[in-house]
């Protein structure tokens, strides 16, 4: 339980800047994705929220389709949940290489969607107004 309140305490300004960041872009600019603000095209981690809200609603379905790789990720966080908080051991290594290794494979996903699913359906879709748009006219 200490370690717990540690890594929240260690955490939490990160985490409440990204906040703060994230909502002043999606105030400014109708969304928090740098990518789509200044391309206009997704990033692959669009979606994430919106997949997150439908597996609260218990959408698997509509979860799948808005981040593929979430149940991934869901499964590395309680995995190294248990490492650390149960367990009580620090595994950087192993933390790291599966890190990587979900990024890998979220860029192979977003590669294989943006070829067979974009501009046409959420979240893989165009954003006009974007800022290299504005830039070129
Ligand atoms: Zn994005």
């Amino acid at each position: 339980m200490e370690q717990l309140k540690k890594d929240i305490k260690s955490i939490f300004p990160g985490l409440a800047a990204a906040a703060a960041v994230c909502t002043v872009l999606t105030l400014v600019f109708g969304t928090c994705c740098p990518m789509r603000i200044l391309t206009g095209l997704p990033c692959p981690a669009c979606g994430t929220l919106r997949s997150i809200l439908a597996l609260l609603r218990l959408d698997i379905g509509e979860m799948l389709w808005y981040q593929p790789v979430l149940p991934l990720v869901l499964a590395a966080f309680l995995f190294f949940c248990y490492i650390r908080y149960y367990k009580k051991q620090s595994r950087k290594k192993l933390f790291y290489t599966m890190i990587s290794l979900i990024i890998l494979i979220s860029c192979a996903v977003y590669v294989y969607r943006m070829r067979v699913y974009y501009p046409n359906r959420p979240p893989l879709e165009y954003t006009h107004g974007n800022l290299l748009e504005n830039i070129g006219r």
